[in-house]
């Protein structure tokens, strides 16, 4: 995995410290099915719960001369619209898989190639943010949702409740980080209201 990717979702904004960090998932459905979509990230060492920053890269011009194939591959795609590094391996993978092999780590390499002459911008995208306003969309007909216990209190009677899940520990160790979404064992870790924000999430399962 390139090192710089996942840097700035570690540095915890709520702590300062730059520590290990559990993903969070939420259960959603889509098309009928269940489906897993990351939320936060929760800083082992403070618990918060950070929203998830991932970048996109946009294309801002194309290179004279590319020095290799994959950077003019790369510079096509991203000339139709900016992707996340996980979407540009997946669209190169789509056109290219017949004529040569896209490795991730090579992808992220042109990317930085392109970045450092300007022709490619990094932009963060708020995951969190995309994700709240997905789950709020279909909260109404959601089967994941439970009463706000904090809204309860105050008379209010809503259902926004979600379950916040992570990874075993054990399965993140065996697997690491780029194990595929359909293998992913996930145990509850505790709840968050889309709606107010409540949320607890037991520290002694994060860790
Ligand atoms: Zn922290
Ligand atoms: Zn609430």
């Amino acid at each position: 995995m390139p090192k710089f990717r996942g840097l700035t979702t570690r540095l915890c904004p709520s702590c300062g410290r730059a520590e290990a960090h559990r993903t969070l998932y939420v259960k959603t459905e889509s098309h009928y099915k269940s489906t897993w979509l990351r939320i936060f990230w929760a800083c082992t060492t403070c618990n918060q719960l950070n929203h998830v920053i991932q970048p996109i890269y946009r294309l801002q011009f194309a290179l004279m001369d590319s020095p290799s194939l994959l950077v003019s591959c790369v510079t096509d795609a991203l000339n139709e619209k900016p992707l996340d590094l996980d979407e540009l391996v997946q669209n190169l993978r789509e056109h290219y898989a017949n004529d040569f092999e896209i490795l991730s780590s090579e992808v992220a390499l042109a990317l930085e190639y392109l970045k450092a002459r300007g022709a490619v911008k990094e932009e963060g995208v708020d995951r969190t943010e995309r994700t709240l306003a997905t789950l709020r969309a279909r909260s109404a007909w959601s089967s994941h949702l439970s009463p706000c216990p904090a809204e309860a209190k105050r008379g209010i009677v809503s259902r926004g409740l979600v379950s916040l899940y992570a990874q075993h520990r054990l399965q993140v160790e065996m697997l690491g980080e780029r194990t595929r979404m359909g293998q992913l064992r996930l145990a509850p870790v505790g709840v968050y209201c889309i709606q107010c924000g409540f949320h607890h999430v037991d520290p002694d399962l994060l860790v």
